[in-house]
């Protein structure tokens, strides 16, 4: 019997294994330490903008992240609500030691999934690096297998730097992993040296909550998951507060001491989580900064200071802590730290995620440059998933980036590399406009179902919210409004002046009608307000107003991606000399060769490889047919 084994219980590792075993796959997650499966190692919360997004799009693929925060969220925010449908994103703070325990249960009860604790030291093959054999460990045994999937995160030659101390560490209080680390680049796998940092936590009895502004989550909280029927933790409010000018201070004066700043770090860090030395010296007229005060857990009294990532020495952290209103008696449970990590170019894999020059090996999450449990959940999910499609001999799935931000990320990636750690925005998607999150189960139903990433209950329940939706559109362009009619009336009264008779549908793209003048008009239809599981009246509305106001900007998106989509069907094959072709600049050229494009599509978008390269490209490969 074929079987998988996923090396890391992050959240990468527990989507590839979950979604692995799911599939009917053998599968063993092996992983240092199994209590600390699904461990938060930074900020206790999931989602945001373009993260939120991507748990959705997980979620309608069976993925596990989007049902794990449903169940230990203690509060739940829809960032971005007012910007409208395509970028508003969940976001859910997680009690942290819930999750662990909600994570390690769900595996630990998924029928072909076995958990085994131990360090990976090298992955073992019959002959140079064909005919894969199995995971070697620590202690000298052997985990046979035909697929590998490295979910490693932080912990290859990790380095933890506070001030001036420096320890090896995949991160606090675990160690680093060398062999593996050390053997992948043996094998010729280009890496380069990345970097992150984590806040301090403090204890909660000693901050003066009264001095802080106050942050309430949505009432009623709303599932990330399309499957979750309800979020059964108590919610709880989180805290804001803003740094002082005494804090900038601090942070100046220290500077040199600083791993960041003192010149202890070769790493690159992630541009869109700098730590608070980096907010003051990259943005010196900003005045103060906002830091988030948010729960880590009800069983915990620990508090993490969303904002405030740094690698000071601790007792530099004290003063820094304390000189925020409300934290002059503030005490530090555990201070914050950077850490250094070895991460490999993702340039070297298919759009798969398996690596080009390993049979049967598949990277995801940290190790391939990407930062954040939501981008390391999704390369998670696809590599498990097509690890098994690679293992039944079936096509691997790879979403476009005009049907998932999953697809966005995976071809960025792929595609393009990344110098610094890649986080997910919603600027990334050129076609935003089609991927709004509330609609990642229709958006994904039909590679779901080829996958068979969902149960029968399941696929049936997103199917008849979507036959649901379609029967609402058809009874909204049926409807006939006049004057006199009822939906007249409501137009009336928000001062819509009708001379002519109009689709219900026409009516409702008219900027007068709000959300209260359609669910008015709603109301007025069979079946509008019939419960139905996973059926929320508001968001469907908000849904259906979208859908239709944008319709003619989503046509002609549709039809400029036509072009796009034609591009990406065009395979360079494998055993093409592009070194040897004609008519392209030198630096063409070497951008080819080093990103090695497996369609058109792909090589188009790779920076420096102009429409007029493609072309040329599209003639010879057409001629070598
Ligand atoms: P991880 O969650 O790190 O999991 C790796 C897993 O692999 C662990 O279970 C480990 O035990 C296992 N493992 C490793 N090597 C072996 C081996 N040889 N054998 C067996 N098991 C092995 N993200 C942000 O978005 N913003 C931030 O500000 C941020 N700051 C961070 C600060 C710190 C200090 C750290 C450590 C991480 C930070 N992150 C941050 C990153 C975030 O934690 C990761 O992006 C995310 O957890 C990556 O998931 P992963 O599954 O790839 O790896």
């Amino acid at each position: 019997m074929k079987q998988v084994v996923v090396i890391g219980g992050g959240h990468a590792g527990i989507e590839a294994a979950h979604i692995a075993a799911r599939m009917g796959m053998a599968t063993t997650l092996l992983t240092m330490n199994l209590d600390q499966i699904g461990q938060m190692s930074c900020n206790p919360s999931i989602g945001g903008v373009g993260k939120g997004h991507m748990v959705r799009e997980l979620d309608a693929l069976g993925g596990a992240m989007g049902r794990l925060i449903d169940a230990t969220g203690i509060h739940f925010r829809i960032l971005n609500e007012s910007r409208g449908v395509a970028v508003r994103g969940p976001r859910a703070q997680a009690d942290k030691v819930k999750y662990r325990s909600a994570a390690r249960r769900l595996l630990e009860h998924l029928p072909n999934l076995k958990l085994r604790q131990g360090m990976a030291t090298a992955i073992l093959w019959a002959g140079g690096t064909r005919g894969l054999r199995g995971v070697e460990l620590l202690d000298g045994s052997v985990l046979p297998c035909d697929a590998v999937v490295v979910t490693s995160g932080t912990f290859l030659n990790g380095r933890i730097l506070i001030g001036e101390r420096r320890l090896e560490a995949g991160r606090a209080g675990e160690p680093a992993s060398t062999h593996l680390a050390d053997q992948l680049k043996a094998l010729g796998l280009r890496n380069r040296r990345l970097k992150t940092g984590t806040s301090p936590r403090l204890a909660r009895a000693s901050i003066d909550f009264s001095r802080l502004e106050v942050q309430p989550g949505d009432d009623p909280p709303r599932p990330f998951s399309f499957f979750s029927r309800e979020i059964p933790q108590p919610q709880v409010p989180c805290h804001i507060v803003h740094t002082t000018a005494e804090t900038e201070a601090i942070v100046r004066e220290n500077l040199p001491k600083s791993s960041l700043y003192g010149g202890h770090i070769e790493g690159v860090g992630p541009r869109y989580c700098p730590s608070i030395e980096d907010k003051f010296v990259k943005f010196p007229d900003k005045g103060r900064h906002q830091i988030f005060v948010e729960p880590e857990s009800l069983e915990t009294e620990e508090i993490y200071l969303a904002g405030l990532s740094t690698s000071m020495p601790p007792d530099v952290q004290l003063r820094m802590v304390r000189s925020l209103p409300g934290f002059k008696g503030a005490e530090i449970l555990r201070p914050g730290y950077a850490i250094e990590y070895d991460s490999f170019d993702p340039l070297q894999l298919r759009r798969d995620l398996s690596v080009e020059s390993l049979e049967g090996v598949w990277f995801a999450g940290q190790i391939n440059g990407t930062t954040g449990y939501e981008e390391a959940a999704g390369q998670g999910l696809l590599a498990g998933l097509n690890a098994v499609r690679w293992l039944r001999g079936q096509e691997p799935v790879v979403l476009g980036r005009d049907q998932a931000y999953l697809g966005v990320m995976v071809d960025d990636l792929v595609t393009k590399g990344t110098d610094e750690p890649y986080r997910m925005l919603t600027a990334r998607a050129e076609h935003r406009l089609g991927l709004a999150c509330d609609v990642a189960d229709a958006r994904l139903l039909g590679v779901a179902r080829e996958v068979g990433a969902l149960t029968v209950g399941e696929l049936a329940l997103v199917e008849a919210r979507i036959d649901r939706r379609e029967r609402l559109r058809a009874q909204c362009d049926a409807a006939w409004v006049t004057q006199t009619s009822p939906f007249g009336s409501i137009a009336a009264a928000a001062g819509l002046r009708l001379d002519a008779g109009l689709a219900l549908s026409d009516l409702l793209r008219r900027q007068h009608m709000g959300p209260a003048e359609a669910d008015a008009c709603l109301t007025l239809l069979a079946g509008w307000a019939e419960p139905q599981a996973g059926w929320n009246p508001a968001w469907e509305r908000d849904l259906l107003l979208f859908d239709l106001r944008y319709a003619p900007y989503r046509e002609r998106e549709a039809r400029l991606l036509e072009g796009h989509r034609a591009w990406d069907h065009v395979r360079i094959p494998a055993d093409f000399r592009i070194e040897h072709l004609h008519g392209l600049s030198k630096e063409v050229l070497e951008k080819l060769a080093l990103h090695r494009p497996e369609t058109l599509g792909q090589a188009s978008r790779i920076p420096g490889v102009t429409p007029a390269a493609v072309t040329l490209l599209h003639l010879h490969i057409h001629r070598s047919q």
